[in-house]
């Protein structure tokens, strides 16, 4: 598996998903093939989202790499996930941010929050949290950066609240099920935003008090 990790990494690199060296170092090191369903491990480095239980997928590893260079992360950063899933993410995040960095990840499913809290346990700078990811997460703010793994209506404002002045907002947003766009928001000041649209982009739904009310 260890050659088939490098070898996606190194076709990433080739695609110019993967641009600079700590995004490559991070995703050579975490094992996407533990994060899968065991009946999906043999495609786990497979460029591909893969279903993960309750309707919910994976990420493909390009979207990882790519949301992961556009957010320009550093050591010691303190971010906020929204939407856990399995939480392959979640680690290849946590490798770049380092131990002196902290994320909080949210998921809404009960499941899934508790499988990613085990196979996340390791981590000792991320903070798995079940709840309603539109509200953000108050308590800890405000972030560095936001990223959300699901696609809203609309950017949900508390998790603009929750940006530090200069910090940035991944997000993909649109009204279609198959189609969204996916938003960079920088915040330049506590009331002044510039959204940057990176282009097309398909997730499953948010769903929350600020997202989708199904
Ligand atoms: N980050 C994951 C990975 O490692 O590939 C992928 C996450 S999956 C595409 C999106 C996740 O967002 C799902 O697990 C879904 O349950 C979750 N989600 C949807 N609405 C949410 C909300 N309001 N708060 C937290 N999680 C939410």
């Amino acid at each position: 598996m260890l050659e088939e990790r490098k070898r996606m990494v190194e076709d990433l690199v080739a695609r110019g998903y993967i641009k600079t060296e700590k995004v490559k170092k991070a995703m050579e090191k975490v094992p996407r093939e533990k994060f899968v369903p065991p009946e999906h491990r043999m495609s786990a480095y497979l460029d591909q989202p893969l279903p993960i239980g309750e309707g919910q997928t994976i990420s493909a590893p390009h979207m990882v790499a790519m949301m992961c260079e556009v957010l320009d992360l550093q050591r010691g950063m303190k971010v906020l996930e929204v939407g856990t899933g399995c939480g392959y993410h979640a680690a290849v995040v946590a490798e770049i941010i380092g131990e002196e960095g902290k994320l909080y990840t949210i998921e809404r499913i009960e499941s899934l929050y508790k499988k990613a809290k085990e196979k996340l346990k390791d981590y000792r700078q991320i903070k798995v949290i079940h709840a309603d990811g539109t509200e953000g997460w108050e308590e800890a703010a405000p972030y560095d950066r936001i990223y959300v793994t699901a696609a809203a209506p609309e950017v949900p404002e508390p998790l603009k609240r929750q940006l530090k002045v200069k910090g940035k907002l991944l997000v993909p947003v649109g009204r279609d099920r198959f189609y969204q766009d996916l938003l960079l928001v920088e915040k330049l000041s506590e009331d002044n935003f510039k959204t940057k649209n990176l282009g097309g982009v398909a997730f499953v739904p948010l769903i929350g008090k600020y997202g989708w009310r199904f």
